[in-house]
């Protein structure tokens, strides 16, 4: 299978991060490959792979479809917007805060109790 446009994204991530643990911590490892030879051996994956853009991407000039870069702010609108939406469907009764945790919503019950699915799995997992 080769490699795919969200491939690209998450290596490209991997290496910001790298990156960024470089800057930070001193003595730490250097990369002996060239980021553009790098860039050529994706581009020899997948001939669809936008060689500048990804470029762009990592050295963290713009967003990864190559729009503007998400700012704190558009991050903390994105989390609001999702917590809305989950106070709307408890609200409305579409969704059930967990009994277990009181934390995630659901709409699943076992035996008259509301249970997210992660505990639902923690709870499978005790009683074993
Ligand atoms: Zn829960």
């Amino acid at each position: 299978m080769s490699m795919t446009k969200k491939d690209f994204i998450k290596f490209a991530d991997c290496l910001r991060k790298d990156l960024e643990r470089r800057e930070e911590v001193p003595g730490y490892p250097y990369y002996t490959v060239e980021i553009g030879d790098l860039a050529d051996a994706l581009s020899a994956l997948n001939p669809r792979f936008k060689r500048d853009l990804w470029l762009s991407y990592l050295r963290g000039e713009c967003g990864p479809n190559g729009g503007q870069r998400k700012t704190i702010k558009d991050v903390d609108a994105e989390v609001r917007g999702i917590n809305n939406k989950i106070m709307d469907g408890v609200l409305n009764g579409k969704l059930n805060i967990c009994d277990r945790c009181g934390y995630s919503t659901t709409n699943e019950e076992v035996d008259g109790t509301t249970l997210c699915e992660s505990c639902k799995q923690a709870l499978a997992f005790l009683n074993r």
